[in-house]
């Protein structure tokens, strides 16, 4: 009878020990969709999400696109027949899901819309993201900050435009913030575009791809900078200020007395950090995704228990269907100056990352 009672003591025990995990694991599925991997940023984002669902109790489904948008469409579908209550979703192109966020509606799912709008749809709760408007106005200030430090006898400066991905909401928010600070120099004479090419149809970036930005750049160089020196490139995303910086050295910008041009860049990307470090970029943004993924789970935690998520913007981001509420974190702009300060103190990279 003692040994009896000894038996059923410890299966109580081990009853209690696996209790709270076989619990933890009962709040249902939820579909991570990012976009690429090519760029690490999002390898962190659907990471520290994947974890922060784990850890919440939460079954997370990670899925990484290859910016292949019929792939991104067939992740999403199986999240939703495999039963997801939610989908949280970084869009390569956010035009091409309504239909299959009509399926998910239909089946009761909740979507966030991860730092990236998805457009033409009524099937989006909310949006995560950061202040995008502000990360093009950060871009261009410091943009001209550079201009007057590098170049004070100059006038007016030659500056090329880039614009991140066509099919990206964010790539319009990006371009607008940054022109609301350069149009005025532009007019003003204090900045020339020589090649004449502005607007995003003309500077957009599909993709978000680094070689195309290097092509461009590269005939531009080639076209309209071989008498004239080139002051400045606005480059949205870091991924693009490493091809237009390699097209720049390739043609002598860096050495001698061609100074290099100033380049911003987006993301604070470990080689734009050590770029910055060693001179070459200027400046870039840092975005910490950390936060934007705690902020997506929390929404997710908020939906899931029949509360509402928190938001602190209704107004921007109309989707061509409905107004997203929203949550915009704050952008940093990180230059020589603070870049390492700034990365190191928030532990987003290690000392020795970036200094090796
Ligand atoms: C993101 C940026 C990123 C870009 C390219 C945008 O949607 O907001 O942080 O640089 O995509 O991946």
């Amino acid at each position: 009878m003692k040994k009896f009672g000894a038996l059923i003591a410890s299966f109580a025990i081990s009853i209690a020990s696996f209790t709270p995990a076989a619990f933890a694991q009962d709040k249902g599925m939820v579909g991570i969709s990012m976009p690429t991997k090519t760029s690490t940023r999002w390898i962190s984002d659907g990471e520290t999400m994947e974890k922060l669902f784990t850890e919440a109790g939460y079954t997370p489904d990670l899925q990484f696109a290859d910016d292949d948008i019929p792939n991104q469409l067939a992740q999403i579908e199986n999240m939703v027949t495999k039963g997801a209550k939610v989908l949280v979703i970084g869009a390569i192109d956010g035009t091409t899901l309504s239909d299959i966020l009509q399926k998910a509606a239909d089946a009761g799912v909740k979507v966030i819309a991860y730092d990236r709008l998805i457009r033409d749809s009524g099937n989006v709760d909310y949006y995560a993201t950061f202040d995008n408007f502000q990360v093009g106005v950060l871009q261009a200030t410091s943009l001209v900050d550079g201009l007057k430090e590098r170049f004070p006898d100059v006038k007016p400066w030659n500056v090329e435009l880039f614009g991140g991905s066509p099919d990206d909401n964010n790539a319009f928010f990006f371009y607008d913030g940054a022109m609301s600070v350069l149009q005025p120099l532009i007019d003003s004479g204090d900045i020339v575009v020589k090649s004449g090419q502005m607007g995003m149809e003309q500077v957009g970036t599909l993709r978000w791809d680094g070689t195309v930005a290097q092509a461009r750049m590269e005939n531009l160089l080639s076209s309209t900078y071989t008498d004239d020196q080139l002051h400045g490139a606005l480059s949205p995303y870091d991924g693009l200020s490493i091809g237009i910086l390699s097209a720049l050295k390739g043609v002598g910008y860096g050495s001698g007395d061609m100074k290099m041009p100033i380049v911003t860049g987006q993301d604070a990307e470990l080689p734009s950090v050590k770029s910055i470090l060693s001179d070459e970029q200027y400046s870039t943004v840092f975005k910490d995704t950390r936060e934007l993924a705690k902020v997506a789970v929390s929404m997710v935690e908020a939906l899931m228990s029949g509360g509402t998520p928190e938001i602190n913007d209704d107004k921007t981001y109309n989707n061509g269907v409905k107004v997203v509420p929203s949550y915009l974190l704050k952008p940093v702009a990180v230059d020589k100056a603070n870049v390492r300060d700034v990365m190191v103190s928030s532990g987003y990279y290690t000392a020795e990352q970036i200094d090796n």
